[in-house]
């Protein structure tokens, strides 16, 4: 970048982040009428260093720029992309550029974010530019307690959305656009996530349409069976993630359908298959104001009673054996190897997953949430670290469920299809045998030439007392009055109040 000019032009900026779309997008509306606009990208280095991150998330992410920098083009707004620590990046841009006010929107990130976010306030204050930060979700700064929160999420999120601007593009900008490193640019590895979604906004919004059109249709049904979930699920979370879609522009579109669909009874179950929807959608930010609300959730327990429940025991080799998929528990290990292929599974595979880890394998959650962070293409931190702390039994406030393999096994997959396509050495193995291999008659396994142990791992810890023995030590810990006392302040502080939630979960 060349040095810019004494009295020349200054602009006003949009930093995109977390929100790669110019529809519905409040920071980019705004800067517009002030001023002439540039947007402006930042790789930072920290995120490529944090634990959480995944080449597949650069690739989703790239598929996003590489359209937001066609849709700005053609609404006359140049993007730039810079490689560097924000605040450094911010000081060369300025001094080329110019920038006469940022724009962008909160972020409710891990705490590298929020480190960063301090040091880029610091250096606007010393520069005397103003920074505007914009909501995108319906999380709320600064909130005391969730009493008012339902009311204060909806407006902010059922609004009219906001429209994209339309300037000349600014003749001193050079008209070819900056090109977005690569993986191997960036020396990163490539993804192994053969079979991900397809990240970018026109992508985002077939798959949105689609679920509207047909296939939400049955999302209740096929919600928490593995496979069927994969096409009945909405499957918008990564687009929300990366904020190729807006989450009002996504609610308003389900309220259009609800409206083409009327009230007449032939409907019934697609109306309440879209109320269920938009009930997650609420659950979306009712998880993401925890972290917002409460940063140290990134590293401690939500109920600070638990200190010391798991900390100690940490097994190495179980927490290896779960990454790899090869616990010896066929839909763990199914769930597992499908994350590593695709990174997405839906949400009671995720709760199952994260349940063995913290149960029947008494693994403390920090390691293995950043190990599933690196594997969702969605990865949320917000809503990541709260399910995570839900599931592991360290809130206090959520009943504990710890997840039998064998019956969710039984029960969300009865035809085996699933665990047959991600463990194919169980393949040819009936539907009764599939969900617990060891127990194959040596008979009937030797006639399909299935050994345990030799085709297909021995499950790594006893599946009955490693279950016993959980339940009977997450509830003793629970008894504890301290543990109650503390999840009375949690409560006060993270828990839902809307009694009228669809499967309300604190
Ligand atoms: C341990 C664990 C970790 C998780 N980590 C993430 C994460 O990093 N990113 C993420 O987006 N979701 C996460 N979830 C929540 C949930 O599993 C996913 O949002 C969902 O599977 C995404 O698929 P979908 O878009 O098809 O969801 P749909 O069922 O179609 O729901 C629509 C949207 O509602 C929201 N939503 C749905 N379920 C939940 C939920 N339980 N909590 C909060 N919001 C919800 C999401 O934004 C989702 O895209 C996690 C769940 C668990 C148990």
């Amino acid at each position: 970048m060349e040095a810019r000019a004494e009295g020349t032009m200054s602009y006003e900026f949009v930093w995109f982040k977390k929100d790669l779309r110019i529809h519905d997008h409040a920071a980019l509306t705004h800067a517009a009428r002030h001023g002439k606009v540039l947007g402006l990208i930042i790789l930072e280095p920290e995120w490529f260093r944090s634990p959480e991150f995944d080449s597949s998330h650069y690739v989703f992410f790239s598929e996003c720029v590489l359209e937001l920098q066609e849709d700005l083009r053609a609404c006359g707004v140049p993007l730039l992309i810079v490689t560097g620590e924000a605040v450094e990046a911010l000081q060369k841009v300025h001094e080329t550029y110019g920038i006469s006010q940022l724009h962008s929107h909160e972020e409710t990130g891990l705490f590298w974010t929020y480190q960063r976010d301090i040091r880029v306030k610091k250096w606007v204050r010393t520069q005397n530019i103003p920074w505007f930060e914009y909501r995108q979700f319906g999380v709320i700064r600064g909130l005391k307690n969730r009493d008012r929160w339902a009311e204060g999420r909806s407006k902010i999120l059922y609004r009219p959305l906001f429209r994209a601007p339309n300037q000349s593009w600014p003749s001193e900008i050079h008209p070819a656009p900056p090109i977005l490193p690569t993986l191997t640019d960036l020396s990163l590895p490539p993804s192994s996530k053969r079979y991900a979604q397809r990240g970018g906004r026109k992508t985002g919004e077939k798959v949105l349409a689609t679920f509207l059109e047909e296939r939400g249709k049955h999302y209740l049904e096929s919600l928490s069976s593995p496979s069927r979930s994969v096409n009945g699920c909405g499957r918008v979370s990564p687009y929300l993630t990366w904020g190729a879609l807006s989450i009002s522009e996504i609610l308003e579109k389900v309220a259009t359908k609800k409206e083409q669909l009327g009230d007449h009874p032939i409907h019934k179950s697609w109306r309440s298959s879209l109320e269920h929807f938009e009930s997650r959608l609420a659950w979306h930010c009712h998880f993401i104001q925890k972290l917002e609300s409460e940063p140290e959730i990134e590293f401690e327990n939500m109920n600070r009673s638990f200190d010391g429940m798991r900390e100690n025991e940490f097994n190495q080799e179980f927490f290896e054996a779960w990454c790899e998929g090869r616990t010896g528990f066929p839909i763990i290990d199914a769930g597992m190897r499908a994350l590593h292929q695709t990174g997405w599974i839906n949400f009671r595979l995720r709760a199952t997953l994260m349940s063995f880890a913290s149960y029947q394998l008494w693994l403390h959650w920090r390691k293995p949430a950043q190990f599933l962070a690196r594997q969702f293409v969605d990865f949320e931190p917000g809503i990541h670290l709260s399910q995570v702390q839900m599931q592991s039994g360290v809130t206090g406030i959520n009943s504990i469920r710890i997840y039998s393999p064998k019956k969710q096994a039984l029960e969300k997959d009865p035809s085996g299809e699933f665990i047959r396509k991600y463990c194919p050495e169980l393949a040819s193995l009936p539907n009764n045998d599939l969900a617990e291999p060891h127990h194959i008659p040596p008979l009937l396994g030797g006639s399909l030439g299935f050994i345990p142990g030799e085709n297909y791992p021995n499950p790594i810890v006893d599946p009955e007392a490693s279950y016993h023995e959980a339940k009977e030590r997450i509830f003793q810990w629970h008894q504890k009055s301290n543990v109650r006392a503390e999840a009375k302040m949690v409560y006060q502080k993270h828990g839902s109040r809307d009694r009228n939630r669809r499967g309300a979960r604190s």
